[in-house]
């Protein structure tokens, strides 16, 4: 079979095709795997399969065993490789192909948010009241919950919501809902009560604590200093409630087809993914990046006792948020904002002092991952990686930028030539189109969420989403790759349209790219012999139909290591 070329192929095939019984049990044991996929052998065909090897673009079936594809071709020639015992999967001539590999994502902070109540777009104060209902629904009687993202300029009367609304739908459950603008909140009378806020209490300075005609706390509590009286009663979240919530963005991720992600969380977030694991329950593959800045010590214990081995659950990069971000004008430029010349942006950690960590990090073998957005911290980062190269020689490190949002022309090529890679996310681009030019004006724009250019001059692209900064969903990033419009179709013909990529380099991007920013290629982002059975089967062609229609495209089933983790209905 042409497509069986990988040299471990011809011992693996030579077991497939023994009796069921005897196969399989060997093959369990050889493995060592406790996993029930590794029992399983199918057979998926009559599907429409996007390989995204560029070698063997199309094939109709794929035979799986265990964790891993064993052969990709056509109906036939897949199907008589397999053992009579094999379970047969008609794809119903869909379209299939590699899982998405999501290069930076806070599930920690998914997690979260899934617990919380979310107002965003609520149209009045029942409706808010509804949505808290629900919320109490997911939360034990006395603890805490959180929300965010009411606008009551939106609703009927535009008033402030108070505590005693609140209280009628969460009497037991000490409750505070922050404004869209961040600027305020509402409180219930628990959460007062818990603060320690009544009739007596001053307004701390800076802040304001709204009382009503009878001089009794409203609830409403203007400014953090205000605010920061009851979230300073808010205990962190028990391992319980950090699971409750990771479940949920688990769940979420499986049913947009990202099969794997690159962690950015806490280290209590890691170790409930390693609890879930232990449970079989894990959907998706994690790598978990550690912070730059912690003591090495600590670094290489985390490594240690995280692993960097075991393709579902591992350690990797070092990450460092080197600025701030482009919409709060905080992201660190070279000169100042076009639409703000008192500002540059931030640093948030001196370039002397990166470059020395930077060495000394590289030095005991991390992988290093700076976010910057900014060109000056993109060129603080460049410069650093370069200093680690010439201070500890050359070697296979793969140091990223995420984000790189905004690069001066000029270092473009030192990402190629430094071989960093350029970990974007396409839906940012989408989001901040709208404003962005205003920040750093026309010339520095071109620079700008520049995938084509980064292209050009053979910078390694992995895409992701920086979920839940954005959705999770990768049918957005492909959308803004191929046509660099808002949803609605604006700007027509799209926004710095030179920057569009194809769909082809989208995709490779979004899945070999990125498991090459993992160190990971040719294991997985690929359909392909030998490498693991991630894959997901969709309701459209994306080969087929309008960019517009991406985004409505479903996702039928996620496989994960040959189990599948989402099945729609
Ligand atoms: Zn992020």
């Amino acid at each position: 079979m042409r497509r069986l070329r990988s040299s471990v192929m011809p011992a693996i095939l030579a077991v497939a095709v023994l009796p069921v019984t005897i196969g399989f049990a060997e093959l369990s044991r050889a493995q060592g795997t406790n996993s029930s996929a590794a029992e399983n052998v199918t057979v998926y065909r009559n599907g429409r399969i996007y390989t995204n090897d560029p070698e063997s673009p199309w094939a109709s079936a794929m035979l799986v065993r265990g964790e891993k594809i064993l052969a990709v071709g056509d109906d036939d020639e897949v199907t008589a490789l397999a053992d009579k015992g094999a379970q047969i999967v008609d794809l119903e001539k869909h379209f299939v192909m590699p899982g998405f590999n999501d290069a930076h994502v806070h599930l920690g902070g998914a997690g979260e948010d899934w617990l919380a109540v979310r107002l965003n777009g609520v149209q009045s104060v029942a409706e808010l009241q509804k949505r808290v209902a629900d919320g109490v629904a997911r939360h034990k009687e006395g603890e805490w919950i959180t929300g965010s993202g009411w606008d009551h300029t939106f609703w009927p009367d535009k008033k402030f919501p108070n505590r005693q609304q609140l209280d009628a739908v969460s009497p037991k459950n000490p409750l505070i809902l922050t404004h869209i603008s961040g600027h305020v909140a509402v409180a219930n009378s628990l959460a007062l009560q818990l603060a320690g806020i009544t009739k007596a209490t001053p307004n701390p300075a800076g802040g304001e604590i709204e009382k009503d005609d009878a001089g009794e706390p409203t609830g409403m509590l203007k400014e953090g200093a205000a605010m920061k009286l009851v979230w300073s009663k808010i205990p962190s979240p028990t391992m319980e409630q950090r699971r409750k919530g990771i479940d949920l963005a688990l769940a979420d991720v499986a049913k947009n087809g990202v099969t794997s992600v690159q962690d950015n969380s806490a280290w209590e977030d890691f170790l409930t993914y390693r609890a879930i694991k232990n449970d079989g329950k894990l959907s998706v593959r994690i790598t978990e990046w550690l912070p730059f800045a912690a003591p090495l010590e600590k670094l290489e214990k985390m490594r240690r006792e995280g692993g960097t081995t075991d393709p579902w659950l591992r350690t990797g990069a070092l990450k460092l948020v080197s600025d701030g971000a482009l919409g709060s004008r905080t992201a660190a430029m070279l000169a100042p904002y076009s639409d703000d010349s008192s500002t540059s942006g931030i640093m948030t950690m001196e370039p002397k002092r990166i470059k020395a960590l930077a060495i000394e990090r590289d030095k005991a073998g991390f992988q290093l991952n700076f976010h910057a957005i900014g060109d000056r911290a993109n060129r603080v980062s460049l410069d650093a990686f370069e200093a680690v190269a010439k201070a500890n020689g050359p070697r296979d490190r793969r140091d990223r930028i995420e984000h790189a949002q905004i690069v001066a022309l000029s270092d473009i090529p030192r990402f190629a030539r430094l071989q960093v890679i350029a970990s974007m996310q396409p839906s940012h681009q989408t989001s901040d189109m709208r404003w962005a030019e205003s920040r750093v004006g026309p010339e520095r724009i071109k620079g700008g969420y520049a995938w084509a250019t980064m292209q050009k001059f053979g910078v390694r692209l992995a895409f992701g989403t920086d979920y839940d900064v954005e959705p999770i969903s990768p049918f957005r990033g492909l959308y803004a790759c191929v046509t660099r419009e808002l949803p609605t179709g604006d700007p027509q013909g799209g926004w710095q349209p030179q920057e569009k990529i194809s769909l082809a380099d989208c995709i490779r991007a979004y899945t070999s790219g990125s498991a090459f920013g993992e160190f990971m290629e040719g294991k997985k982002g690929e359909l392909k012999a030998g490498e693991f059975a991630d894959f997901i089967v969709l309701s459209n062609d994306l080969t087929k139909v309008e960019p517009r229609e991406y985004t409505n495209t479903k996702v039928l089933r996620t496989v994960v290591g040959g189990r599948t983790v989402y099945l729609s209905n």
